[in-house]
């Protein structure tokens, strides 16, 4: 496989503050012999471990993209022992358009891993993350959110792994990351996850759901900057206290049972509400013909009982849209 296309203008290995863009050449009709410019902070003092943190993998997830921007402007090596590399955005062209995927090319960057050198430019980076920046870290934290479309109860997340050691190092890092609710997650198709990248190279990897509907409150930012100095603290840079939730809950999501989907198109009505608590067989929510009137809704079901982590945004809906996410809470996440 040929080098990496895109090309740094930071140095992985200077002690210090510097700030500066990972580059990739696109040649389009605005801009002959252009690029796109991902931002990126290296923050490095001495030897220590490295934390790679990550927001805009899809880009209407504000709350990732804010904080690590925030983080970018404040973290001083002083603050560290080790190295953070922060890309609030590693998909710009999505982030530029406020969607989850790029205009460019129409790749979403989270189901392009393990990406190629020679692929579209979502491809492309991701194959650089792959190849590059994973190699470099020993942690990575990874922050999405529901985006335009769902809205998620906030929380952070690992995945069961076959290297036993690492699922629990990466359980740990999802309870230290804070949130009132940590998650054994599992993924409807987890093959070109990034998430799957870093895992199978032997990093520590948490993932977060802080919230969506393509916004920010005062709330899902405090809480992305708590879990991202939890995170840090957890990855041995920084030194400080942990900052949880008071009561936090667990919560595993055993199978693909835990997604209620949708089989017709029109007018969503939520029936129940995100953290509520739902039984299996409950109506959790109703779909409207918005073409005539004096029909009755088609009904939607919970597949089993548990908490609601997520529902889908717009009211407008779609066949095979996603309207609801139900988790199990448990006594412990541990096997
Ligand atoms: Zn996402």
């Amino acid at each position: 496989m040929r080098e990496s296309p895109i090309s740094s203008t930071v140095d992985f290995d200077a002690d210090g503050v510097q700030h500066g863009y990972l580059k990739l050449p696109v040649s389009h009709d605005e801009s002959a012999w252009g690029a796109i410019m991902i931002p990126i902070t290296v923050v490095r003092n001495g030897d220590g471990p490295t934390a790679l943190l990550t927001g805009g993998n899809h880009g209407d997830e504000y709350e990732g993209i804010t904080a690590l921007l925030k983080l970018s402007s404040r973290l001083k090596a002083a603050d560290i022992q080790g190295r953070v590399i922060i890309v609030p955005m590693m998909n710009p062209p999505a982030a530029e358009a406020g969607r989850r995927t790029s205009p460019m090319d129409k790749g979403n960057l989270n189901r392009s891993f393990p990406g190629d050198p020679d692929g579209s430019p979502t491809r492309q980076i991701a194959d650089y993350f792959t190849r590059y920046l994973v190699p470099m870290c020993d942690y990575a934290l990874d922050l999405h959110s529901g985006g335009r479309t769902l809205d998620i109860l906030p929380f952070a997340a690992a995945h069961r792994l076959d290297d036993l050691a690492l699922e629990r190092k990466s359980m740990e890092g999802a309870m230290a990351f804070g949130a009132q609710t940590a998650i054994m997650m599992f993924e409807l198709d987890a093959s070109a996850l990034y998430d799957t990248v870093v895992e199978r190279q032997g990093k520590v990897l948490v993932t977060t759901e802080l919230g969506g509907g393509g916004t920010s409150t005062p709330g899902s930012i405090e809480l992305t900057e708590r879990g991202v100095r939890n995170f840090l603290i957890f990855s041995g840079v920084m030194e400080g206290e942990l900052t949880r939730s008071a009561h936090q809950r667990y919560v595993e999501m055993p199978d693909a049972s835990c997604y209620v989907q949708s089989e017709h198109a029109g007018l969503l009505e939520m029936t129940c509400a995100l953290g509520g608590q739902v039984r299996q067989g409950e109506v959790v929510a109703r779909i409207y013909d918005i073409t005539r009137t004096g029909t009755d809704p088609v009904e939607y079901h919970a597949g089993r009982d548990g908490i609601v982590l997520a529902r889908r945004f717009p009211a407008r809906v779609n066949m095979g849209d996603t309207l609801v996410v139900i988790g199990e809470e448990v006594a412990t996440l541990e096997r």
